[in-house]
């Protein structure tokens, strides 16, 4: 017994004396602080004036007469565009203000002034159509049903982003996990967590930072944890591993179907709010806004002013809520691997081999902008697991030498 004692301390020696130091959370350079402080000045201006331009266009809107010479829908459509295409337009100059920026943090030309408003332009085509599109439909629903039309708009967009989440899988070029010692490791670690080697995949993607690094596509029986094969090729085989620890929890936990079903629940409280505060405003100003019901073209810059409003309410929960599930994440990853110094590493890399990226964004960019916790909290969660791995070995130790004594 005496001698399987010095045996228990010999080994738990080796833990004691080798105690991880704890990860400094990296400086970012001057030029990335910098940079992040225009980027969220952008952002914030940008914001006040996408809610600038529905004011003008209501103005503008109650002053013309071509909402009621033309056809209900036709001046519908042209009010849409005006409004989707100026908004996208008013943003232009705060977007070339941080673009910018971003080159000068990063030592990159810019691009000629014409040149990348072409090339912003045809980028911003997508999202204008698409808003035209998805306004034209809620309008439809406002005249088919003007007291319900929330309920609907509520169900219909939610199908649509049910379908979007579970057919993504299919649109992604993917390859079979192979046989390399990593990849041997993280299949070994998917068994252990009840995930299935078929149901992990690696992502082709060119240039590699192109990609997300790891994911989780899919929803309930389409979802899939799809691993950057760059991955693999330009970092250290335990940041593999442990990316692949935190995507298994969204995985188990399906976490695509968790943030359907709240995005739905938000869509729903955002669309009855909407009707029931537009519908006050025009019960209270008819005169002075120039319409009676929501069901009017004239309606819509009121309608995408109160949305517009809306949103940046909603995204500081939204984004605290995203921020618990990454934690979750994370914590589930460290539990499962306890690489908690590799993890730290991986976190304190991210500002270290970036010219731009700052490991405490500060509030406002949390509260607004970012669904994950920001590394330095990452950081500071690893070395606290790396205190309390170290301190129950110190003890044990204890114990054990006192029993021997
Ligand atoms: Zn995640």
């Amino acid at each position: 017994m005496r001698s399987m004692m010095t045996i228990g301390i010999l080994i738990l020696l080796p833990a004691t004396v080798v105690i991880a130091e704890p990860v400094a959370v990296p400086v970012p350079s001057a030029e990335a602080v910098r940079y992040q402080g225009i980027r969220d000045l952008a952002w914030a201006a940008n914001q006040l004036l996408t809610l600038l331009v529905p004011v003008l266009l209501m103005v503008l809107a109650r002053r013309s007469t071509f909402t009621k010479k033309l056809g209900k829908y036709a001046a519908f459509l042209i009010l849409s565009v005006i409004l989707f295409t100026l908004n996208a337009l008013i943003q232009f100059p705060l977007d070339r203000i941080r673009t910018n920026a971003l080159n000068r943090a990063e030592g990159s030309p810019d691009a000629p002034v014409l040149q990348w408003i072409t090339g912003h332009l045809i980028q911003s085509l997508p999202g204008i159509v698409v808003s035209v599109v998805a306004a034209l439909l809620v309008f439809w629903m406002i005249n088919r049903s003007p007291r319900r039309w929330w309920l609907w708009a509520t169900g219909v967009f939610s199908l649509l982003f049910l379908v979007f989440l579970v057919a993504e899988p299919l649109t992604i070029a993917t390859k079979p996990l192979g046989q390399s010692a990593v990849e041997l490791k993280i299949a070994e670690l998917a068994d252990r967590v009840g995930v299935q080697r078929a149901s992990v995949a690696l992502e082709d993607c060119e240039p590699f930072d192109q990609c997300e690094i790891a994911h989780v596509s899919g929803l309930g029986p389409t979802r899939v944890i799809l691993l950057n094969k760059g991955l693999f090729e330009n970092y250290p085989d335990a940041w593999s591993v442990q990316s692949f620890a935190h995507e298994a929890k969204h995985f188990v936990k399906d976490d695509n179907l968790t943030g359907w079903i709240v995005m739905t629940l938000i869509l729903l409280v955002i669309f009855w709010l909407s009707d029931r505060i537009s519908q006050a405003l025009i019960k209270k100003f008819p005169e002075r806004l120039g319409f009676t019901s929501l069901g009017q073209p004239a309606a819509l810059p009121l309608l995408f002013l109160i949305l517009s409003v809306m949103y940046v309410i909603a995204l500081p929960p939204v984004n605290m809520f995203r921020q618990h599930v990454e934690f979750e994440a994370d914590r589930f990853g460290l539990e499962l691997t306890n690489a908690n110094e590799e993890f730290a590493r991986m976190a304190s890399s991210w500002t270290t081999r970036s010219k731009t990226h700052v490991p405490d964004p500060g509030l406002f960019f949390m509260l607004f902008r970012s669904s994950h916790p920001s590394d330095a909290a990452r950081i500071a969660y690893a070395n606290e697991r790396l205190r309390a791995n170290a301190e129950p070995r110190i003890a044990e130790t204890h114990i054990a030498e006192t029993r021997t004594k």
